[in-house]
């Protein structure tokens, strides 16, 4: 056979399963595997017509919104594409708060599409202030500000931003702007209220919290989000929530990816039936604080330690773990992978080589952090890099206090 159709493994020693710690995409759980090998069917059969209403209203659920929700067959990218392009004309101004290498990527995408973008500067180690977003926000007297752009969870930095905050300064300020909120990596891992936090534009996608193989993103929308949406008079077509209202989905222009529908209706069984939404929350707060105790005991000999400086701001998704000054991070985690089978996330934008991360988001319980935590430490050893030993130990006495 073609050595390019049935080539050799790439980690010819790797067995067991791999032990995946990226941050997105995430473990995908054998019933939602088995749930998405199905036959094709018309997305516009009766019988696929009532698993994707379910979704729909589940998926709803999730967001903790009665309003609008819009669907893509695109990445989280698509998303952040529509929730503007629906909402903005061109030259609007947008506020976006400084997180990370996904606020810089989201607000280079605004520039790209003809928007005018003003950053609240911040240090990605702290998060930004919610203080610096009220005074932006209150120095624009004439309310040319027409949206806030807010990563909820920074992936790149392993952060939050509590958006209730954001909120309230807004609201301080009696500014009229758009709340917009990128969820992406904290939808189904830490709370998120979109209709409670007065969010008028989501984005989500399908493979971090949702458990599922990436392929579909979504946008939820209050009723003053499709006010706005009647207003703007940027160009779209396959973006378009009003070509989207005419359909029978909804949402989608073009095929639904029904698959990933019959993935997700098992998704939301298992996150709002089985474990329930506040339980899934508790495990990966109880996940990530085993993380970032073991981080924290590996800082003790001069080693790596927690990225974010800012405790109020730690993020239950993922951690990044800044490395000793003088260490490269890439050889840690080629160690992890080649040698023990375990996957983590490396830096992006600015932080490439001075960090990596541990995703803990998603299908994961405590012995595979346990192990995904052994192998990394294995690693540091192994690629030399200072570090006090026993973080394990940290994490496991972490979990056995609960
Ligand atoms: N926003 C955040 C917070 C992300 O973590 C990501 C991807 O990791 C994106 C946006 C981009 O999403 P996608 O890669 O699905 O296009």
């Amino acid at each position: 056979m073609d050595g390019s159709i049935s080539p050799k493994p790439a980690r010819p020693m790797a067995r067991g399963r791999l032990f995946f710690a990226n941050p997105g995409p995430t473990n995908i759980p054998d019933s939602v595997l088995a749930a998405t090998a199905r036959a094709s069917i018309d997305f516009n059969d009766p019988a696929f017509l009532a698993v994707y209403d379910a979704c729909f209203e589940g998926l709803k659920k999730v967001l903790k919104t009665k309003h609008h929700l819009f669907m893509y067959t695109a990445s989280g990218h698509g998303a952040w594409e529509a929730s503007l392009v629906n909402t903005l004309s061109p030259g609007d101004l947008v506020l976006i708060p400084e997180t990370g290498h996904f606020s810089d990527s989201w607000a280079k995408m605004c520039g790209t599409l003809g928007f005018e973008v003003q950053q609240v500067p911040a240090d990605w180690r702290r998060g930004v202030e919610i203080s610096a977003i009220e005074a932006a926000l209150a120095a624009d007297k004439d309310h040319k500000i027409k949206a806030v752009c807010c990563v909820h969870n920074e992936t790149a930095a392993g952060t939050r931003l509590p958006l209730d905050q954001v909120r309230a300064a807004m609201d301080r300020v009696k500014h009229p702007a758009l709340l917009m909120s990128d969820t992406i990596s904290s939808l189904g891992c830490y709370d998120f209220r979109m209709d409670e936090w007065g969010v008028d534009v989501c984005v989500g996608g399908s493979q971090k919290g949702l458990m599922l193989p990436t392929g579909f993103s979504f946008t939820g929308a209050s009723e003053k989000a499709m006010e706005a949406h009647r207003k703007s008079t940027h160009p779209r077509h396959y973006f378009d929530w009003t070509e989207m209202l005419a359909r029978r989905q909804k949402s989608f222009v073009g095929t639904v990816p029904t698959t990933l529908f019959y993935g997700l209706q098992e998704s939301l069984r298992l996150m709002l039936v089985e474990e329930g939404l506040d339980n899934v929350f508790a495990r990966h707060a109880r996940l990530a604080k085993a993380v970032r105790a073991c981080v924290q005991h590996w800082s003790g000999n001069n080693g790596p330690q927690l990225y974010c400086q800012n405790p109020e701001r730690w993020s239950d998704s993922v951690t990044a773990v800044l490395m000793p000054e003088g260490y490269d991070a890439e050889p840690v985690r080629k160690i992890a992978l080649e040698r023990f089978n375990v996957s983590t996330g490396g830096g992006l934008n600015k932080l490439a080589g001075k960090v990596f991360r541990i995703g803990h988001l998603g299908d994961l319980n405590e012995p595979m952090i346990i192990g995904t935590l052994g192998s990394i430490e294995m690693a540091l050893g192994l690629a030399g890099v200072p570090h006090a030993k026993g973080g394990v130990q940290a994490a496991l006495d972490s979990l056995a206090a609960g």
